[in-house]
């Protein structure tokens, strides 16, 4: 069953809203890509500058799912940063550290030249304040910081003191916090579909309301929706936690877990301004974190409080107001307008996994909430890989996996007791 678009402020506010085809009959493409969210896109993107034939199947609309859901906020923050760097040096020894450290900004530069080569219009801003919740959390912002220093970033880095954060937020909270420059945040829904657009202009077929029903895989991968099918070399699985496909092969290594989401109506823009002068991303440094933005038309964005069982809320923007208004409480009673949920793709070590169903079979899935930019470095990736350069996708796809072996609905208990336990170290830290 396709779905419409949920009701976001991302979706209120496109700016080229899609309307790509069903896919009806028979059509053969170099490599076809099931999802598109901006897995998908990125990786369709960057097999078409390249002159690739390349087919999207997405079962919705483009940027349907998670994509059209998160806050924005493009970090490099890379989940399962610590883990990968002790499974790589195993294969690439000392370089792992400065391979993981890369990794962290390269989607930042694969967005930032996007949105400049295709004049894609996503309100993209630069500035993220990462808050200590606790003065105990300070020490994570000042090693992150002396990294930083270390690997030639001391000009973007501020570390913010308990007193200096009233310079950044108009908030009673936090005890400080790191400030960093090079981290971005942006209309995702509008970024997605202008990457898109770029690769329809390079050859790119897209098709939407076409839910891939079956996968054949052998010396072709044949790809079927209800009314269609698409014969390729090679295809791509980009359906991230929404989708069901190669169960066989997939099922216990990623788990969808439900994030809430809400904005604000708009705000006066002298409020918003003496909110957030900078006009920062903001998230804090709990395991459950909260994290906020303005958006363009200067409302607050506000999204946290995840629900691990795996169930969409039912009344998002309630959960969120205590935290909100406890945040800001200047907006107390504050009208939102929009309340939204969308999965992420949660991975039990936080490692992006990349691997093959088949030789002609590849998935990439699973950024534990941090894909905006990690989705765009696994689009690179993804598209060295199917045109024979495996280099960077084996160092993933040979990283240990761990799959619980328990069914979806046990996983997702699974989760929700893990994250309880969270919230209770997050007593002692
Ligand atoms: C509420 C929320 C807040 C978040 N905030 C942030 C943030 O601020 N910063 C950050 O970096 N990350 C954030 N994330 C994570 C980030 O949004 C995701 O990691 C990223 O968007 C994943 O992109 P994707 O393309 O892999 O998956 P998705 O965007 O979920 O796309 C998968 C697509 O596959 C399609 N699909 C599924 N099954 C099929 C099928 N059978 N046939 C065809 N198509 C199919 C779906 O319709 C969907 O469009 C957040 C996530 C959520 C849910």
């Amino acid at each position: 069953m396709s779905l419409p678009r949920c009701p976001s402020y991302y979706n209120a506010t496109i700016k080229h809203e899609t309307h790509y085809p069903q896919l009806e009959g028979e059509l053969e493409v170099d490599v076809v890509i099931i999802g598109g969210g901006f897995t998908g896109v990125a990786t369709a993107l960057e097999l078409s500058e390249q002159g690739i034939s390349v087919a999207i199947v997405e079962a919705n609309k483009i940027a349907w799912g998670a994509t059209g859901r998160n806050g924005g906020q493009v970090t490099g923050s890379l989940s399962g940063d610590k883990a990968m760097v002790k499974q790589l040096q195993n294969s690439i020894g000392i370089e792992a550290e400065q391979f993981v450290w890369d990794l962290r900004w390269r989607g930042h530069e694969i967005i930032k030249q996007r949105v400049a080569k295709y004049g894609i219009d996503c309100d993209l801003k630069y500035g993220h304040l990462h808050t200590a919740y606790k003065p105990a959390h300070m020490a994570e912002m000042l090693a992150t910081f002396d990294e930083g220093a270390r690997r030639g970033m001391a000009d973007e880095l501020i570390l913010v003191s308990k007193a200096g954060i009233s310079d950044y937020l108009d908030t009673p909270l936090y005890h400080g916090g790191l400030l960093n420059k090079r981290n971005m945040h942006l209309h995702s829904v509008n970024l997605c579909i202008g990457e898109a657009r770029a690769a329809e202009a390079n050859g790119a077929k897209i098709f939407e309301y076409s839910q891939v029903i079956d996968i054949q895989d052998g010396e072709q991968v044949v790809v079927k929706t209800p009314k269609g099918q698409i014969t390729a070399k090679t295809a791509v699985l980009a359906g991230n936690a929404y989708h069901k496909l190669a169960r066989n092969k997939l099922s216990g290594l990623l788990f969808p877990a439900s994030l809430g989401n809400c904005a604000t109506v708009r705000l006066d823009p002298a409020l918003a301004k003496q909110l957030n002068p900078h006009d920062l991303a903001v998230y804090d440094s709990r395991f459950v974190l909260d994290y906020y933005r303005m958006t363009a038309d200067h409302r607050l964005m506000f999204g946290g409080g995840t629900n691990y069982s795996g169930r969409d809320s039912k009344h998002v923007a309630d959960e969120l107001r205590p935290a909100l208004e406890r945040t800001f409480p200047k907006l107390k009673g504050i009208e939102i307008e929009f309340e939204w949920t969308g999965m992420a793709g949660i991975v039990v070590n936080r490692i992006p996994q990349l691997g093959k169903i088949s030789p002609n079979l590849f998935y990439c899935q699973g950024y534990s909430g941090h894909g905006v930019a990690t989705s765009h470095i696994m689009g690179e990736i993804m598209a060295q890989a199917v045109r024979g350069q495996l280099e960077e996708f084996d160092l993933f796809a040979n990283m240990k996996q761990i799959r619980l072996p328990v069914g979806e609905w046990l996983g997702k208990q699974g989760m929700a007791l893990g994250m309880l336990y969270y919230r209770m170290m997050e007593h002692f830290r």
